[in-house]
């Protein structure tokens, strides 16, 4: 569970109207700072005043030159988590002449990525928000390579996944608590400030309830490149692509909350059901590399809602994801690993459970409130909360009800669960040899005509003819198509229509002695869709 702080600027008591008004602005300008890495030449941190500094000279230079502009909210997210408030970064300015008064810098040779991890204790903040984020941000400078120094400003310890950010560098990650260690004022030659949000897919709720980011830009592809690349480093690399037919189902579980009470019981009916080997795993018993193979040549990965389901990245092609849902919480709700498994790429089968019978829940009204207890709270408010059926949707992170209804642990009940996944899985679960699918988007149709005739004084007939993409020749498609849109000039609305060849003759709805917008596109396998040609003025 996340246990951060979102404050709203707007929700300070007594602020002034003219800062009502700065704070209006700079949720405008929002946008910018979240797209924001900076790159610097000797940008300083002062260990004392933990402040980064930057030192201005004649020669200097700062671009874009924001201004004040900086400063609304901030200059850039250190993490990838997007626009949070206890993310941000700026730094301080000073004249090059201070640097008299200073304490001598330390130089800090490599070049360096830094940034701030936002949950490193939890498995599916450390691949979403850290993980991925610092693979392609480093993929996309060319001298953030292999060399490059990690650096830590989030102020946590190592965790428990450390080894897993070593892997992304030769070079030791520094944690901000080891910078004093260096000197009072240390200087990063060339560093890059802030992690690309470009892989990431989920937004925790901090602002609007948590779910599926509104516009995500990452496929399976670039999921299964990380994935690729971290297996190698953990040496992990499957010998060979695993059989069809000699599949597993692995049961990833939690043996401190969120227990399956009767796992014995399910991995016998996975074993009847699937005649499929299972074995179980969990972050307690194994290291995160030999869980990592184990799922890397699974077929089926079942596991109760939680972080560890971030490992279903690992799963090969084909493969299915079954996630359990303690009693009152909808899985429609709570969607990270379902997003997860259908990015398009990733190739993975998903099915959600939950448990419907109260009966079968046990929930820990007296643990501390971060594990789920309830007892601190009013009366009525608790007894509102056992005898709620579904938990309401909410924004991140501390709501008692949710973190009541998630730290339940649940008996599975067998038959409703076999029935989910009669129904869920379409295809027997399993790596599939078969290769991802193509996404090479169609060009423009070329040489788009159109030709115009008058039948009679109400009847009329309108051809379309083009050429076949230029790649088109060069590819091996399933299925070509072509869209075409007619609009009639001054009309705001147009006739769709997809063709299965290369023209058309309209006679439908067609009218003598008027001017039609007509715009043409190709269709590769019904989803990949090329670019409109230029727009073509047809008269009748
Ligand atoms: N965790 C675990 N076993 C447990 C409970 C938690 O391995 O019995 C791990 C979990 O996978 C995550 C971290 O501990 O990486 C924090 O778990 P928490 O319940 O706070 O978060 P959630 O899994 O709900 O995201």
């Amino acid at each position: 569970a996340l246990l951060w702080k979102y404050v709203k600027l707007s929700e300070h008591a007594g602020l002034l109207e003219e800062e009502l008004l700065l704070t209006r602005q700079s949720q405008e300008l929002s946008q910018m700072h979240t797209d924001r890495i900076c790159r610097f030449d000797y940008l300083c941190y002062s260990t004392e005043a933990e402040e980064f500094v930057f030192f201005h000279s004649n020669s200097s230079v700062m671009l874009p030159n924001l201004g004040p502009r900086r400063f609304q909210p901030a200059l850039l997210d250190l993490s990838s988590v997007e626009d949070h408030n206890t993310q941000y970064f700026n730094f301080l300015e000073l004249p090059a002449a201070a640097l008299k008064f200073m304490p001598k810098p330390v130089f800090v040779p490599d070049v360096a990525l830094i940034l701030n991890r936002f949950n490193p204790d939890n498995l599916m903040h450390v691949f979403h928000d850290d993980l991925l984020p610092i693979f392609y941000t480093m993929g996309q400078y060319s001298d953030l390579d292999e060399e490059a120094r990690l650096v830590f400003m989030e102020g946590w310890s190592e965790g428990p996944h450390f080894q897993l950010y070593r892997l992304l560098s030769s070079k030791q990650p520094l944690l901000k608590e080891q910078l004093r260690n260096f000197g009072k004022l240390l200087c990063f030659t060339k560093s890059y400030v802030g992690l690309s949000k470009m892989t990431t897919w989920y937004q925790y709720g901090f602002v609007q309830p948590q779910g599926p980011k509104a516009n995500i830009l990452v496929s399976g592809n670039e999921i299964r490149q990380f994935a690729a690349f971290l297996a190698e480093k953990l040496n992990v690399t499957a010998e060979g692509q695993p059989e069809e037919g000699d599949g597993y189902i692995v049961v990833f579980s939690r043996s401190l909350n969120r227990l399956i009470l009767n796992e014995a019981e399910l991995i016998l009916a996975l074993v009847q059901e699937y005649q499929m080997r299972v074995v179980t795993v969990s972050l307690e018993e194994q290291s995160i590399a030999d869980i990592i193979r184990t799922i890397s040549r699974a077929s089926m990965l079942v596991s109760m809602h939680g972080a560890q389901l971030v490992t279903s990245l690992f799963l090969p092609r084909g493969a299915a994801v079954v996630e359990l849902f303690p009693y009152g919480v909808n899985p429609e709700h709570y969607a990270p690993y379902r997003t997860l498994a259908s990015l398009p790429g990733m190739d993975l089968q998903y099915v959600a459970w939950r448990n419907t019978m109260e009966e079968n829940s046990v929930a820990f009204p007296e643990r501390t409130w971060d594990q789920g207890g309830i007892a601190h709270l009013e009366k009525e408010e608790q007894e509102r909360i056992v005898k709620s059926k579904e938990v309401p949707r909410h924004l991140c992170c501390r709501n008692p009800e949710w973190l009541f209804r998630i730290y339940q642990d649940t008996k599975v009940d067998i038959a409703s669960l076999m029935d989910t996944l009669r129904q869920g899985l379409t295809s027997k679960p399993g790596p599939k040899k078969s290769r991802p699918a193509s996404t090479v988007h169609p060009g423009r149709v070329r040489e788009p005509k159109c030709q115009t005739s008058v039948q009679a004084a109400n009847e009329a007939k309108l051809t379309v003819s083009w050429q076949i993409p230029w790649n088109l020749k060069y590819l091996k498609v399933r299925e070509v198509k072509y869209e075409v849109w007619i609009q009639e000039q001054g009309e705001n609305t147009y006739m769709p229509y997809i063709l299965p060849h290369q023209n058309y003759t309209f006679s439908e709805n067609i009218k003598p002695f008027t001017t039609y917008l007509v715009w043409v596109r190709c269709i590769f396998n019904k989803t990949l869709l090329g670019p409109f040609a230029d727009v073509l003025m047809c008269r009748t």
